[in-house]
């Protein structure tokens, strides 16, 4: 009887063992999950925040070259603009007439009928109103001789043929 004692006793320390280490496995199972699945939720946040960081660099390129095409457009326009301004500089230069084209309305009546308009005009320095399209002319107009209408240079022109 005591040998019987002895083998159940036994067994039942085997089996206790055995369930510790089931247990014991069990545990550093769950731990090896849990490990892998904070590392898991790392990698996650890791991705998104790259991915953050790249659309805001993306972002913040797009930005910066729609800044710079803006800049361009602006430099585009305040060039022709420059070069517009130089071209009237240079024409009322030219004529000492203020922007005579396009034309404002003719004024017919300011041709003496009868004159013919010989070829030379001398110019009349001083500020004056061309007699033909009536723009204000700064340094000089021109005087026919004869019957002593001003005119443009552009409208002397039109009327003597040079
Ligand atoms: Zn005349
Ligand atoms: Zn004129």
């Amino acid at each position: 009887m005591a040998e019987e004692a002895a083998k159940r006793e036994k067994e039942a320390q085997q089996k206790a063992a055995r369930e510790r280490e089931e247990s014991a496995e069990r545990r550093s199972q769950a731990a090896a999950k849990r490990a892998r699945e904070a590392q898991e939720q790392a990698a996650r946040e890791r991705l998104a925040r790259q991915l953050m960081a790249e659309q805001a660099a993306q972002k913040a390129k797009e930005a910066e070259e729609a800044i710079l095409e803006a800049e361009a457009i602006r430099q585009a326009m305040a060039e022709i603009a420059e070069r517009m301004s130089k071209l009237w500089v240079a024409y009322e230069k030219e004529f000492g007439c203020k922007k005579a084209w396009p034309r404002a309305g003719r004024k017919s009546d300011a041709q003496v009928p009868g004159c013919t308009h010989r070829m030379w005009w001398p110019r009349r320095y001083g500020s004056e109103e061309c007699h033909f399209c009536g723009r204000l002319c700064s340094l000089y107009t021109l005087r026919c001789p004869d019957c002593d209408v001003r005119a443009c240079i552009p409208c002397k022109i039109e009327q003597t043929g040079m």
